[in-house]
């Protein structure tokens, strides 16, 4: 279900080479990807057909080196927590380091696997080096890897996705809707899991450690079926204030995994922000149906022309991920909360559908034949068919003389007419070029 592999680690061992490197691995298979921005911290990675999240602490950890304590100490913690395998990566060239040691007596106290990745494993010499890490008293084997250059690293990934729970083919709800609700602190999330659970919850648990596994609830409101996979009724109060956003990141990630479907809800009074754009742009890459709730809009003053502003401003800030809906409503008053459960089973049914290969050509061959690829350096590019692909999530391959010639503008064009042709409302699509 969710496969999460943190990266962890001092700084300078390598992390970012690494999750580049993983990311990377899956960027060479999945060529032509639809423009999706790839960030530096959190990104999927793939290994014999298993796909996980990999997220980088590195990039979150503000302040000095050598203070353990505080933002590191807490954002090591919280990626235990969070993950289903964390890598702890040390660094051959310097050897044992004290800060290594404190990593490593945080992550022994943890219940998660640990993979050490003895990073910078250069050559022969250097990979001997690696034994020295066994004085770090963590169960399981040392991998010696260099990020750099890449060798050691399948052998690293064997043993990582040895650490997956394979639990897709036996799940009791399939064929169910699993929404998740997201969004910043304060935006309403617990209220809305209050209302359509029709009970109140606690919603602080303050305790350090708590194990924070998703809980799956199912629920019947408004004569739907549906799961709420929990993320607002745990709650941790991060005490570092830098790692506030690393934290929120870490749990949107974990409930959207869980889910097909996220209501991303936004505070109408504070407007849409750079971390809400950020959670619409992990579901976005993680495949997930998106229904945007603007919450609170019981608090704005409106005349006709608000929610047609609102609209735009979000639709602007989001680009280009325009094709996710927007519902304006209040939990407080229960407006139009009937209205986004309904959506976000509507989405769940767009997300789900498969279009035949004759109606998918039928519709997108005269486009193409209407606006065919641009020729590229006299060549012509042509498509000759498309086909939906059998996976989870909606992908269209386009099979073509020159995948390496389409561009991404002509990619977001077929985008735009899939999306014409077929109801793809709230739901991320993927294209493929491949040759034929
Ligand atoms: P981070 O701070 O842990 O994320 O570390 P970086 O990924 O930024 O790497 C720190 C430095 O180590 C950079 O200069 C990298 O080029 C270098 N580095 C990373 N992996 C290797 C490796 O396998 N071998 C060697 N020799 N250097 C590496
Ligand atoms: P969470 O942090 O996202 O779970 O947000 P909460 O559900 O705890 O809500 C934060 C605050 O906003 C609480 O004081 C709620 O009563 C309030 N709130 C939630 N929804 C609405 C709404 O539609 N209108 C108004 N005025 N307040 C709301």
């Amino acid at each position: 279900m969710s496969n999460i592999v943190a990266i962890v680690g001092r700084p300078n061992v390598g992390k970012s080479t690494l999750f580049n490197r993983l990311i990377e691995q899956r960027k060479s298979i999945m060529d032509n990807q639809s423009g999706v921005t790839r960030d530096r911290v959190y990104g999927q990675a793939e290994w014999i057909g298993k796909f996980f999240t990999v997220i980088d602490t590195g990039g979150y950890v503000v302040g000095s080196e050598d203070v353990f304590e505080g933002a590191i100490r807490e954002q090591v913690e919280i990626a235990i927590e969070e993950s289903s395998v964390v890598l702890f990566v040390v660094d051959c060239i310097t050897g044992l380091t004290d800060l290594d040691k404190d990593f490593a007596n945080v992550l022994r106290r943890g219940s998660k696997p640990v993979i050490i990745v003895a990073n910078k494993a250069d050559n022969i010499e250097k990979e001997y080096m690696a034994s020295e890490f066994y004085q770090l008293g963590l169960e399981g084997d040392i991998f010696p890897i260099s990020a750099q250059s890449g060798s050691g690293s399948g052998d690293l990934l064997d043993e990582v996705v040895k650490h997956f729970d394979d639990v897709e083919e036996e799940d009791p709800y399939a064929g169910i809707p699993k929404i998740a609700i997201v969004g910043r602190p304060n935006a309403g999330k617990s209220s809305l899991v209050n209302v359509l659970t029709g009970k109140e919850r606690s919603i602080v648990t303050d305790i350090a450690g708590t194990t924070r596994d998703s809980v799956n609830t199912h629920y019947k409101a408004f004569g739907k079926n549906f799961i709420l996979t929990d993320t607002a009724g745990l709650r941790r109060k991060s005490r570092v204030k830098d790692n506030i956003e690393f934290y929120s990141t870490m749990r949107a990630l974990r409930s959207l995994e869980a889910s097909d479907i996220c209501i991303v809800m936004v505070d109408a009074t504070r407007g849409i922000e750079g971390q809400d754009v950020n959670i619409i742009g992990l579901a976005d890459k993680n495949g997930k149906g998106i229904v945007i709730m603007v919450n609170k809009w019981d608090l704005i003053e409106k005349d006709t022309k608000t929610a047609e502003k609102f609209r735009k401003d979000i639709a602007e800030k989001i680009a280009p991920m325009t094709y996710i809906p927007i519902i304006f409503g209040s939990v407080l008053e229960k407006q139009r909360i009937f209205q986004v459960v309904e959506k976000a089973i509507e989405v769940y049914g767009n997300r789900n559908q498969k279009i035949s290969t004759s109606e998918l050509n039928k519709m997108m061959l005269p486009e193409i034949e209407h606006y065919p690829p641009p020729a590229i350096k006299g060549k012509y590019v042509r498509i000759k068919y498309v086909t939906q692909l059998p996976t989870y999530k909606p992908t269209f391959a386009f099979f073509c003389n020159l995948p390496q010639y389409i561009k991404e503008s002509y990619q977001r064009y077929l985008e735009n007419k899939l999306r014409k042709h077929f109801n793809f409302e709230g739901v991320p699509i993927q294209l493929f070029f491949r040759k034929k």
